[in-house]
């Protein structure tokens, strides 16, 4: 194509094609042209190409090369510049990018076309020989390394050796005549390592480099990159072809940079980067020296700054999004080489969105589109504990200081390598403590609860990679690492291998101490939350849970609480009411030995007694509960568990009476305790006295449980608020069973809410976890006026798996050897599970078709489950309190 308009026809409009077919980094380019940002001239080879090539074991495809050099025409009739020419050479670049970024993983080559003939040529033009053999070198170094497959640390080595010789410190005190000699060390060190001498023809350097770049495709570490974030291996990468610019040509008026439209930490609307005069292609990233703030440019070069804002606004504008952008400054005048939609922090993200949508760039649904469950877990990234931190900055524990990269606090034994972290990380929470940080040690970062890193700046490798996957980050820290010793130094104070340290990415600080960590105030993040109103509006235009019209567009979220403070937490999340109330979790505790002795007693007096003084702490219980979530639904599940787990351990206590009875005593109580204890041991208790069931068998515990909830919302109503309480009985198979309770909790509560003279409408549903439910659903409407799934025990029951076993025993296996997709119980197999749940439910509302459907397992807060619970018409999914961030982005995406 000529134009990328060209591409774009043929495409339909559609960019996603387009990119697919040029790269990402290719398509932007093009696209900057369009927009009339000045771009070096050059074309790209599509990812059609590479595909084609690595299918061919290595061969271009038919017609590409030739191809290829009718485009190389067109950049030298553009440039006025030759390939080879000894009057006025072309020199280019050959860069990789795939469909999808994925930073550092594959190569490019700089200053192709340089051989010692073009060099003079050059030399004559730009009367600048330092610049020259600064830019040939860094192409023998760069082809050596990327082309021939030499080990880059093999031209690390000897240049770091003839620096020490000379008594420089970075690389642009070298002059000329010294980078000559650089060159020629390098020159060996291609013939030692591979036999042969650099390629002096710029148009074998070019095949060579594309060749190189095709293969970068299926390098081990681009590969597992791809697996890692789930980018398909068959797409290939682009080849693009461009003029080199450059920024190495002098401190004056030329230098390389890299910036953000907006603050990538914090979102803030400002140009954020980082600038080198005097430098090309990666030395900003790589941190090779370190990078000036992108106001030094404005200092220095206020026009070509002022012109930089500019440019990049309109980027911003043509893209509507963030960008991340590479440019180079050759003697004061500005070129972009890169432009892409940037990564960010999660705090970032929710911010850059917001103010996206307020100054009327993008709309709501853009913003919400473009947010990923993962930005949600990560605004739930730790901080440390104030006070432990306070401590610890008060004995002088603070080590050491650096750029703040990526935020949260982290703490963890450090080690020095990739491959050690990995190890740790088995025993325990690792930091890892690098230099600088290369995609090979990608491994060692993920398996790190944090990072820092002596050098770098924000835009190095480390911090982009940290900010990506949500890893607290410190770079730059300016300490010296020993390897060999296995130690870290700063002013004076050594660590070593295996010590605690603590880091925190969001002020850059490194504590030499073991600080531990709690969790963000989420209620406080003004952006966070604003988006996920948006998210609850567009899922209920009607208003919350007005379903008179039929059930709102999307998925309510409620959460699983037990108390008034767990309640509380996720109200502040969000919550739009508490889908399960699990009552035995009131039972914990001192409680226990109160049910335990109701259990156990054979007294009448004594079982009133208990039930009695069990009765006042329920009511106060729910009374605070409803009153957390006054004018919001809380659904109380009666009592649940098996009954053993109120029992006392029966190996236990066999024991216990057999050593009694040895020395002649015999303790009445225990001898009773035992009895009952037998009497009530099941091979399989969770097939067995629970649920619905214990409510049959031990009924003075339903009208007890009743009371208590009845009584609560009564207090609670007479304080002057709005309790809604509804009450749910568990683990129903048989609308007998219903038949059987539903008419005494009715009974119960109803007779106290008249003696009390206070009316509130208790509803009674059931709960679905026997699939057995799904397949009576209308005939348990007549007892039930809600539903709710706890999907926890339907999958356990469909699948016949023991959960509490499966998970760590043959479930992992089928899983790793595809014999299940998924881990069931981690997300809701749609097929088997599923098909139960929507018989349930369009079943279920064909006799009640106002009725409140909900879930309240695990599957509430997972992203794929929500989506299909919101296509098969459900009121909504409630979860753990943490969960229901992401579950109301969830929500939301399901019907956007
Ligand atoms: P990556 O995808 O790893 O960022 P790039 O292809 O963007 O690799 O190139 C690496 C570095 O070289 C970048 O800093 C880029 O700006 C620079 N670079 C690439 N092509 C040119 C060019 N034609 N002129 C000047 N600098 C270039
Ligand atoms: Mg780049």
């Amino acid at each position: 194509f000529e134009d990328i308009n060209d591409a774009l026809e043929m495409y339909k409009g559609d960019w996603k094609k387009v990119t697919g077919l040029l790269g990402g980094k290719g398509a932007n380019l093009a696209r900057m042209c369009a927009i009339g940002i000045t771009v070096p001239s050059g074309f790209t080879i599509s990812t059609e190409c590479c595909n084609k090539y690595l299918e061919l074991e290595n061969e271009f495809p038919e017609g590409m090369w030739d191809q290829a050099m009718v485009a190389l025409k067109k950049v030298e009739k553009n440039t006025g510049k030759k390939i080879g020419d000894k009057k006025n050479p072309l020199l280019v670049s050959c860069r990789s990018g795939a469909a999808q970024s994925m930073p550092g993983m594959m190569d490019t080559v700089l200053n192709i076309g340089l051989n010692d003939e073009t060099a003079k040529a050059m030399v004559e033009l730009t009367n600048d020989e330092r610049f020259v053999y600064d830019s040939y070198r860094r192409l023998v170094q760069g082809f050596g390394a990327i082309v021939l497959g030499i080990d880059d640390e093999k031209f690390e080595h000897p240049l770091g050796e003839y620096k020490k010789e000379k008594g420089f410190n970075f690389d642009n005190e070298l002059k000329a005549d010294n980078w000559k000699e650089v060159l020629e060390l390098y020159n060996k060190v291609i013939m030692e390592e591979k036999g042969i001498t650099f390629p002096q023809d710029p148009m074998e350097q070019i095949r060579m480099s594309i060749k190189a770049v095709f293969s970068s495709w299926n390098v081990p570490r681009a590969i597992q990159y791809r697996e890692r974030t789930g980018i398909p291996h068959t797409l290939g990468t682009a080849v693009n072809l461009q003029t080199m610019v450059f920024g190495n040509m002098g401190e004056e008026h030329s230098g390389t940079g890299v910036a953000f439209t907006r603050n990538p930490s914090n979102g803030k609307k400002e140009i954020f980067g980082e600038f080198l005069f005097n430098a090309q292609g990666e030395d900003v990233v790589a941190g090779i020296r370190n990078a000036l703030p992108i106001s030094a440019l404005n200092d220095k070069l206020p026009k070509c700054y002022e012109q930089f804002i500019q440019e990049c606004a309109k980027l911003e504008n043509y893209f509507k999004e963030m960008q991340d952008v590479e440019f180079t400054i050759e003697q004061d005048k500005l070129y972009f080489l890169q432009t892409r939609n940037a990564k960010r922090t999660a705090v970032s993200r929710f911010k850059t969105m917001f103010d996206m949508v307020e100054e009327g760039l993008i709309d709501k649904k853009t913003a919400i589109k473009r947010i990923t469950s993962d930005d949600v877990d990560m605004m739930l990234h730790p901080q440390f504990d104030p006070n432990v931190l306070k401590t610890a900055q008060k004995q002088g524990k603070l080590f050491a200081t650096g750029v703040a990269a990526s935020p949260g606090a982290a703490v963890g034994k450090m080690y020095f390598s990739s491959k050690k972290c990995v190890e740790m990380a088995k025993e325990g929470p690792v930091i890892m403590c690098r230099p600088f940080t290369k995609p090979d040690d990608v491994d060692g970062m993920f398996a790190s609860k944090g990072l820092f890193t002596a050098e770098g700046g924000a835009t190095s490798h480390a911090a982009v990679v940290a900010r990506q996957f949500g890893i607290p980050c410190v770079v730059g820290c300016n300490v010296q690492i020993d390897e060999e010793k296995k130690t870290v130094t700063i002013n004076g104070i050594t660590l070593h291998e295996g010590d605690w340290v603590s880091i925190d990415g969001t002020t850059g600080s490194i504590y030499s101490a073991k600080i531990p960590t709690i969790q963000v105030k989420l209620e406080e993040q003004k952006h966070f939350m604003s988006i996920l109103q948006w998210c609850d509006e567009f899922c209920s235009k009607e208003g919350i849970r007005d379903i008179k019209n039929g059930p709102s567009r999307g998925l309510m979220v409620w959460a699983n609480a037990d108390t008034a403070e767990d309640a509380t937490r996720a109200r502040s999340f969000g919550a739009q009411g508490i889908g399960l109330c699990r009552t035995e979790h009131q039972f914990l505790g001192d409680r226990a030995g109160i049910l335990r002795e109701f259990i156990l007693t054979e007294d009448k007096d004594k079982k009133k007694e208990a039930l009695d003084k069990l009765e006042v702490l329920q009511t106060k219980d729910f009374e605070e509960l409803f009153i957390a979530m006054t004018d919001l639904p809380v659904v109380v599940r009666l009592i649940d568990p098996p009954l053993h787990e109120f029992l006392p351990d029966l190996l236990e206590l066999t024991r216990e009476v057999y050593e009694l009875r040895g020395k002649g005593e015999k303790n009445e109580e225990k001898e009773l305790m035992l009895k009952k204890a037998e009497q009530m041991h099941e091979s399989n208790p969770m097939l067995g006295l629970r649920g619905v069931r214990l409510s049959i068998v031990l009924r003075q515990l339903v009208a007890m449980q009743t009371t208590a909830i009845t009584q609560g919302a009564i207090n609670a109503k007479k304080k002057g608020f709005n309790p809604v309480p509804e009450i749910m009985i568990p683990l129903v198979g048989h609308p007998n069973e219903l038949k059987e309770i539903q008419p005494e909790v009715e009974e119960v509560s109803t007779n106290l809410l008249k003696k009390n003279n206070v009316e509130i409408d208790i509803k009674i549903g059931t709960m679905i976890e026997i699939p057995r439910a799904c397949l009576v659903a209308p005939q348990l409407t007549k007892y039930a006026k809600f539903f709710s799934f706890g999907t926890n025990d339907l999958t356990q029951m469909t699948f016949g798996y023991s959960r509490d076993d499966a998970e760590s025993g043959f479930l992992l296996k089928y899983v790793e050897d595809d014999i299940l997709p998924n881990n069931p119980f981690k997300s809701v197999d749609q097929i088997g599970v599923g098909r139960l749940i929507k018989m349930c439910v369009d079943e279920g509302r064909e006799s009640q078709p106002m009725m409140d459907i909900g879930v309240c397992g695990e599957h509430g807060g997972d992203p794929k489950s929500i989506k299909f619970f919101s296509q098969a018409g459900l009121t909504y999914v409630s979860c753990s309190a943490y969960r229901v961030p992401v579950a109301r982005l969830s929500a939301c995406h399901a019907i956007l």
